[in-house]
């Protein structure tokens, strides 16, 4: 079995005005504790699983990773190789903000194995990085790509944010005018959610900042697609683009079910056949790991019917899509007609895209993704 494994960093020097992430405010103190802890969480579930276990990629996620000193990711990995089968070539991504990388601190990262950077950019003006409470401003992100690539970075992840307040459409585009030649292998492309109540969702309905109707900011992703195209970046998943042979391995495991094992504060995990999910609550955490329990709040073994719906709205992220043999190999006839009806009719309204057995979605199709993934829930 190879896994990936995926390590929750949630400390963040401030609140973004429209974080939805898992997040704890900085403080030395606790990071010092936290590190501790997730060493100690490696080792017992190491420990649990009774036998070795390759890893082939490491993913810092938070919060904001780039907050913590190198020795302190230095040692978390330290504990994924004493534990695991890390092998030569593992990814070992960390996500990091602009305004956090100073020169020593980056080449240190890079010669304790980290090997891919994911810049947490959203935006390359001003008044809209503002807008967003983010701590950086356009100055530092050249800066930042600098220090990375003089510290020996060759693998770097720009994150963008589609549909933030002030954002326009000339604003938007000379942001991508960036991209060409500042040495990103990947781009990432999210729409700001808003779902879920936030600072920036509170101000918008006060009136006090607006964003962009939904149809421009729908049409400005399907020009994204073909800009990012003539940049050499290839869309290969909903919000992903990569250079041929940079796509991320890491997150490529969760669109295929691959097994992951989530360590630290909310992560999940999958092993393949169940998932599990760790505590929200930092002292819920810490105690159970005090305590040397492994810190998990639920467990749940998938039925057919969830691992079919995982299958289908995993899977038609990906712009290679779903092969539909591969389902009737493994799923009972009955339901996978109803989807293939419900995909056969997405396909007449020009949504999704049936080429011999492998169903995808078009771009348009990529747009509506939520509502469609509603099916297979
Ligand atoms: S840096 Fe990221 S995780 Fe931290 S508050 Fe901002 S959006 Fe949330």
């Amino acid at each position: 079995m190879v896994t990936g494994i995926y390590i929750h960093i949630p400390f963040c020097s401030r609140s973004c005005a429209y974080c939805h992430f898992v997040t704890v405010p900085y403080d030395e103190g606790k990071i010092e504790k936290y590190g501790a802890s997730l060493v100690k969480e490696i080792a017992l579930y190491a420990q649990s699983l009774g036998k070795e276990v390759e890893v082939d990629s490491i993913y810092f996620g938070g919060g904001t990773p780039s907050l913590l000193d190198p020795r302190d990711i230095e040692e978390i990995l330290n504990a994924c190789r004493d534990h695991f089968a890390v092998t030569e070539d593992c990814e070992i991504s960390l996500e990091a903000n602009p305004d956090t990388l100073r020169c020593d601190k980056t080449t240190a990262y890079r010669n304790s194995g980290v090997n891919r950077i994911s810049l947490g950019v959203q935006s390359f003006h001003d008044r809209e990085l503002e807008a967003l409470g983010r701590a950086h401003r356009m100055d530092s992100i050249a800066e930042s790509v600098e220090t990375l690539k003089t510290a020996g970075f060759t693998n770097i992840n720009l994150d963008l944010l589609l549909g933030i307040p002030l954002q326009t459409a000339e604003s938007w585009r000379a942001g991508l005018e960036r991209i060409p030649n500042a040495g990103f292998t990947h781009v990432s492309v999210y729409m700001l959610d808003l779902d879920e109540p936030c600072a920036l969702s509170a101000a918008i309905s006060e009136g006090s900042l607006a964003v962009a109707e939904d149809d421009a900011v729908a049409g400005l992703y399907l020009d994204t697609i073909g800009i990012l195209e003539s940049y050499g970046y290839l869309q290969y998943e909903i919000s992903n683009f990569a250079k041929p042979g940079c796509a991320c391995r890491h997150n490529l495991k969760y669109w295929t079910r691959e097994p992951v094992v989530g360590f630290g504060l909310a992560s999940h995990s999958f092993d393949g056949h169940s998932r599990h999910g760790n505590f929200r609550g930092m002292e819920r955490y810490l105690q159970a790991l005090r305590a040397s329990c492994l810190p998990v709040q639920w467990r749940k073994t998938l039925e057919e019917e969830e691992i079919l719906g995982e299958k289908l709205f995993l899977g038609l992220r990906l712009n290679k899509g779903v092969r539909w043999t591969d389902l009737e190999r493994a799923h009972s006839r009955d339901r996978l007609r109803e989807y293939e009806n419900f995909l056969r009719e997405l396909g007449d309204e020009g949504f999704v895209v049936w080429e011999g057995s492998d169903v995808r979605l078009t771009p348009e199709g990529m747009l509506l993704s939520n509502e469609i993934f509603q099916q297979f829930v």
